[in-house]
């Protein structure tokens, strides 16, 4: 049995790691697949025809998720397309790390509308769809580092933390019309986003996992997988680490 099968998902920022992880998981398990990217086009455009192999309707869209009209515009043009929205997965994410004394105020502003502002702008938007449905399962990305900090990471950890306060509100305002929000914290996980740390802090990284090795995009899609299917139709406002234990 498909876990997901015929729901209608958007995840944003799928071209590449973790989100692509969740694309191609979902369609997987049946369900047809909306999708955005944005600098990295030819990713983009390729994952269309990937995720059409399992036989589903896929669509790649060029959204900024940080700019509140384009993000609405998505939320209008999927739903039009699709005829429901079932799943949204706010998984588009950046980091631009510096020690806070050095941290440039672009630096601080670009992480917080980038990942934080981006899930204001598309669950905003989704809401009335979903509680029209009385249905609806949001997925946030969140990061262990939302959870317990990481020295140079004053504004991604501040975004992410911002991110779980969400969800849970967001749970709270939607559960009585069936619309389920939560979140997900991956610890380490091989992806172009952390392929720019140094070997040093990746090595001292991997030390603390209990699991003993960096996570990969699928175990993220599997957790994922859950909290969108009905397998966890009693369980919303929560956060659940995907982090091998590291945050034990
Ligand atoms: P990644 O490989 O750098 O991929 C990031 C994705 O986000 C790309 O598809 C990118 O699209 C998209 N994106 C960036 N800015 C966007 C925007 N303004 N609008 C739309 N899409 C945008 O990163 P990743 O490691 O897969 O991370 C995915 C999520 O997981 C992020 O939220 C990250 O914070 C979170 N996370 C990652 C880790 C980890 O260890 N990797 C750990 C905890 C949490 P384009 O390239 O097309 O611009």
């Amino acid at each position: 049995m498909q876990l997901v099968h015929d729901k209608v998902a958007l995840i944003t920022g799928a071209s590449k790691g973790i989100g692509r992880g969740i694309a191609k998981k979902f369609a997987q398990e049946g369900a047809h697949v909306a999708f955005t990217y944005l600098s990295s086009v030819e990713q983009g455009e390729a994952l269309v025809h990937e995720l059409e192999a399992f036989g589903i309707k896929a669509k790649g869209y060029r959204s900024d998720a940080s700019d509140t009209q384009q993000a609405e515009e998505l939320i209008h043009a999927v739903a039009t397309d699709f005829g429901k929205i079932d799943i949204l997965v706010n998984n588009a994410g950046i980091t631009k790390d510096n020690l806070l004394l050095r941290m440039t105020e672009e630096q601080w502003d670009d992480v917080m509308r980038i990942n934080l502002k981006s899930i204001f702008n598309t669950t905003r938007a989704i809401t009335k769809i979903m509680m029209k449905q009385r249905s609806g399962s949001i997925i946030n990305i969140t990061s262990i580092v939302g959870i317990k900090g990481n020295a140079g990471q004053a504004n991604y950890a501040a975004s992410k933390a911002g991110m779980i306060g969400f969800t849970k509100s967001v749970a709270l305002e939607l559960g009585s019309r069936g619309v389920r929000c939560n979140a997900i914290a991956p610890g380490f996980i091989e992806t172009e986003m952390t392929g720019k740390l140094n070997e040093e802090v990746v090595k001292g990284w991997l030390q603390t996992i209990p699991l003993k090795r960096a996570g990969t995009a699928d175990d993220v899609a599997n957790a994922c997988l859950f909290l969108a299917s009905d397998l966890s139709t009693y369980i919303t406002g929560q956060t659940l680490p995907v982090c091998g234990g590291m945050l034990t």
